[in-house]
Formats: structure tokens, sequence, C-alpha cells
């Protein structure tokens, strides 16, 4: 790594390396080694994170290192995985070692709440930070079950099933709003609020585990409500119609006009909320585990058996489907 002043290992010694609990081995050697547990799958996903294309290089490092790990364990979630270890590539254009600790603060701070070790990554000088995190996660087997796992997919939604969605949608794209000049001014504490959204999602872990067995399909909403729940029809084969007005948003969105709200609730991303879908028959179940933990949980629509998706509004009202989600290749 050269160019750098602290040299390659010191610096993965000194900011990216703590003795692991879980993993048989953490960084250091060639491989790192975990031990799932017996009857379990191992979930996998990958985010990658670039300066200039995800985040500017003025977003705080605590922030970013949060976030990082933060969109990773909520694709566990999504999949009603417990999150196990993470491993992290990292490019950096210099070492700035205030810039380091913070980011890894808030990465590791996060990895201890959700008690996700980081086992091994890789480390190179590039041109602009980019920031690679791979998640590893496990889910019980189900021998009785087609593809003999407990994981919750895209691919099970079924005619009939409620749609619904956790905490509230459009606050993270209503921040970026606001830092464009397109919304409405707002005081400083709303903007805290909205800015907390985009800066520090929470991942929706716990729920996912308590819908294994109790949801027929989920996707996390990282770009936007019609992109993700297309995924999910798709994947399911069927289609849904959803209520634009019974989506949850704050009081700061609801404040703004009805085409940024719309814009935000339905085409937002950077939500980092659960949505899902499941039988009628267990709303009580989806109210209970929604008290249990407590997070809101809220019934937007039904799938159907005719593919598409179809908007409405609280009096009935066709809604025209006028947002697609976020293509990093046709934006
Ligand atoms: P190799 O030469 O085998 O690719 P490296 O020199 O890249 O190994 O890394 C040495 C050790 O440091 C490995 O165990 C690797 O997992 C770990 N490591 C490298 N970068 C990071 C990082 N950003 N975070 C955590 N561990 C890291
Ligand atoms: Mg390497």
């Amino acid at each position: 790594m050269r160019g750098m002043s602290l040299g390659e290992f010191d610096l993965i010694e000194r900011y990216f390396t703590h003795p692991t609990r879980r993993a048989v081995l953490g960084p250091g050697d060639d491989c790192a080694l975990l031990a799932p547990a017996a009857q379990s799958q191992l979930a996998v996903s990958t985010d990658m994170l670039i300066e200039g294309r995800h985040f500017l290089s003025t977003v705080p490092p605590r922030a970013l290192g949060h976030k990082a790990l933060a969109v990773n364990l909520s694709d566990l979630a999504a999949c009603g995985a417990r999150p196990l270890a993470f491993t992290l590539g990292l490019s950096l254009p210099r070492v700035d070692e205030p810039w380091l600790a913070a980011f890894a603060q808030g990465m590791l701070d996060l990895a201890r709440a959700f008690d996700c070790e980081l086992i091994g990554g890789d480390t190179t000088a590039g041109p602009v930070i980019s920031i690679s995190i791979t998640v590893f996660g496990e889910v019980p087997m189900a021998p009785q079950n087609p593809l003999g796992t407990t994981a919750l997919l895209r691919s099970g939604a079924q005619a009939g099933d409620d749609i619904w969605v956790s905490g509230q949608l459009g606050d993270a794209r209503l921040a970026l709003e606001v830092f464009r000049g397109t919304a409405v001014q707002l005081g400083e504490p709303a903007f805290n609020t909205l800015r907390r959204a985009l800066e520090w999602p929470n991942p929706r872990v716990a729920l996912g585990l308590g819908l294994r067995g109790l949801a027929h399909s989920a996707i996390d909403l990282s770009d936007g409500l019609v992109g993700d729940l297309k995924h999910v029809l798709t994947r399911s084969g069927v289609g849904a119609q959803i209520n634009v007005d019974a989506i949850p948003r704050s009081t700061e969105l609801a404040a703004q006009s009805a085409a940024l709200q719309g814009l935000c609730t339905l085409a937002g991303g950077d939500d980092y909320e659960l949505l899902f879908t499941a039988a009628p028959e267990r709303r009580e179940d989806v109210l209970n585990l929604s008290r249990a933990l407590p997070l809101l949980l809220t019934r937007i629509g039904q799938i159907e058996t005719e593919p598409g998706l179809r908007l409405h509004d609280a009096q009935g009202q066709t809604v025209p489907l006028s947002y697609s989600s976020f293509d990093h290749f046709r934006a």
C-alpha cells in the first residue's frame, strides 16, 4: 500500500483486529474460520459503498462505518438470518487516522450490538474510498420445506397475503431532498430526525428472526417500495395492490406536498425497513410481534393472482404508477 504513512498491516492491526468470541479464527491468517451451528445454513450477502456514488466525502465517518455494516445486516434481516460475522474490503486514497478511528468505531459499535464479528478483509490504496462488506448469518434448516430452509425469501408470496411494512418510509429520501433544496425548509430538530434516518439506519434483525415461520416472503427496502415490491412479485409470480395512503410516514414527511410524499414513500430508497407478506389468518401474530419488539408494523395492501402492481388511495381511486426503482446503470 504505497503512499500510506501507517503501513497496511499496522492499520489493520490498529483498527480492524479484535479478539473474536464466536468465530474460531479472526483476522491475521490466510482465512478466518467460522463454525455455524449444527443443522443451520449460512446466509451470505455483499454490499458495496463507493464515495461519490453512495455517499459524499463529507459524510461523518462514524455514520459511514455504521451505515456500511447496517445495510448488510439489513439483508440478513430480510432473510430471517441471525448475524454471525463479516469481512471488510476497504480501499482508501490515503491514511487519515482520525477518519479511520471514527469509521471503525461506527462500524464496530454496530457489530457489537448485533454480535456480528469482523473476521477478516482486504485493505488497499485506491482512487476513492470504497467499502465492500460481506456478512455471514445463520438460519436453521427445515427438512419439511422444499428448499430445506427456514430463511425468508422473495419468492414465497401467495395470492391473498397481506403486505406489511415495518417502521415509517421516506424519511431518508426526504433528508436528501432537504440537502438538495427541493423540500420545504424544516426546523433544526425536524431535520436532525430525518438525517438520522438517512445516516444511521437501524437494521431490523429482530423482526426478521420473529418473521421466520410467520411471513411467506420478505425483502428489505433499499431501493424504494415500488421497485423492491416488484422483486417480490416477479419472483413469486403474483401481483399486488397497495393503498398509498396507508404507507406509514413521519409528521415531517406528512407536512410536505403530496407529490413529495409520494416520491419519498414509494420510491425513496435507503429506508432499510422490511416489507413482508403473511396470510390474513396471521394478522394477530404479526400485531403481537409488533408489540413485543416493539416496532410499528403496518398493513398496506394485498397480494393478488393478477400480475402487476396497482396503486390506489384511501378512497379507492387509482393512483398512477409513475415511479421506478433506482438502477445504477440507468440513473
Ligand atoms: P492476503 O495476503 O492473504 O490477502 P492480507 O495481507 O490481505 O492477506 O490480510 C492479512 C490479514 O488481515 C488477513 O487475515 C485479512 O483477513 C486481514 N485483513 C485485511 N484487511 C482487513 C480489514 N479491512 N479488516 C479486517 N481484517 C483485514
Ligand atoms: Mg489480501
